[in-house]
């Protein structure tokens, strides 16, 4: 053993002993909802696959026509050959849907918020962030350098104060808060906080990983209100893969020029963009389908006597990590796949279980999840 491995080895135990390991589980997907794991058939409550797109014949059918037309890779970065037309195709098609001038589509959506933070702020600057914004927003403002602040959970008054109080001793000012929160389901406060930095000449980024495709007809979070950075993926609701942003044609034309993750990583991969194209169409011409999540979150809700759904996220808290694990372990063996998080990714003492609704789920499927979850919870508790 090298000390390397001590090293690695000794953690591991760490977070063993604390029930903080993760561990990969090879998990095959079957169709929009159901998949085998450990050689079970499990209907799953965990994706982010909102409106099953990743499954949808069309979106298959495009990101193969894709393939077959222009290969598996976009072979450099944009700016050397990787720019293939699909690209800039699917950009309109994003900057039309979240009425801006101009998007910039990048690896994921990860990269994206990495990229955009760290280019658009500095050591002059401050950036002031939700407490429970996305790791890669944190990612992004630890790499700029710039002075980062958060402000409590949805807090408008407690943000404004944090303004009155450091504004003025920065250069640019950027706010960044998730539109749906992804661990808590529940949505930011867009219009205060637009409002918050038009008074404080700040820049205001939302991250809609979670609010396309769901919120106000599959519109997202943003719709409306003065939002200069529109950030999301194409990895959830719909269904593919890469991230992207949507803002004024200056600020795109400069991130393309200067944000690292784009400038010095490949191209999405033509599949990628040709199914977030049809995702994209979907979305805006079949708003029944865009209504259903949020519906089978709200049933779901509704049984279990909890605070009406805002989104496709519902957290049922636990607090402790072990019992959070538990409680997912024991819904497997009903047939039902609901993940447990844990800290780092929810703050100490607030593991839970998040359970996700999507518009295949069948009523009756809900049902007997909330059936089994209230009759496991009851029984761990005892
Ligand atoms: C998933 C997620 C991301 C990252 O998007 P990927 O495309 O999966 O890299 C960013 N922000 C939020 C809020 C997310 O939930």
């Amino acid at each position: 053993m090298t000390s390397l491995d001590d090293f690695a080895r000794g953690e591991l135990d760490q977070l063993e002993a604390r029930n903080l390991l993760r561990r990969l589980v090879p998990t095959a997907r079957e169709d929009g909802i159901r998949l085998t794991r450990n050689g079970r058939a499990l209907v799953s409550f965990s994706c982010n696959d909102y409106l099953n797109l990743s499954q949808d014949p069309r979106v298959r059918a495009a990101a193969k026509a894709a393939i077959d037309a222009h290969g598996a890779g976009a072979c450099a970065s944009r700016l050397v050959t990787g720019d293939h037309p699909l690209l800039g195709a699917l950009e309109r098609r994003l900057a039309a849907f979240k009425g801006t001038q101009a998007a910039c589509v990048f690896g994921s959506g990860y990269l994206a918020n990495a990229g955009i933070v760290s280019t658009l702020t500095g050591k002059a600057d401050l950036v002031l962030l939700d407490e429970l914004v996305h790791s890669c927003i944190w990612t992004g403002a630890r790499l700029s350098g710039a002075r980062v602040v958060t402000f409590r959970h949805n807090d408008l008054a407690h943000a404004a104060d944090v303004l009155r109080e450091h504004r003025a001793a920065f250069a640019n000012c950027l706010i960044a808060t998730d539109g749906v929160f992804s661990m808590d389901g529940d949505l930011a406060p867009v219009g205060g906080l637009a409002d918050l930095a038009r008074a404080h000449d700040a820049w205001l980024l939302v991250d809609d990983a979670h609010g396309v495709g769901i919120i106000d007809g599959g519109r997202g979070t943003t719709a409306g209100h003065g939002v200069d950075l529109r950030m999301g993926t194409l990895s959830k609701a719909l269904g593919s893969y890469g991230g992207y942003v949507c803002a004024s044609a200056a600020v795109v034309d400069y991130l393309k020029t200067r944000a690292r993750t784009f400038v010095y990583s490949t191209g999405l991969p033509p599949a990628s963009a040709a199914a977030a194209i049809e995702a994209l169409r979907i979305v805006e011409s079949e708003p029944e389908r865009v209504a259903l999540p949020l519906a089978h979150a709200r049933l779901f809700t509704k049984l279990m006597g909890l605070p009406e759904a805002q989104s496709s996220i519902v957290p049922i808290i636990v607090g402790d990590a072990g019992r959070a694990l538990a409680l997912s372990k024991a819904l497997e063996d009903d047939g039902f796949l609901v993940g447990a998080i844990r800290p780092p990714t929810v703050p100490p003492g607030t593991s839970r279980l998040r359970v996700t609704f999507t518009a295949e789920h069948p009523p009756a499927e809900i049902e007997r999840l909330a059936r089994c979850l209230q009759i496991r919870a009851r029984a761990l508790a005892a």
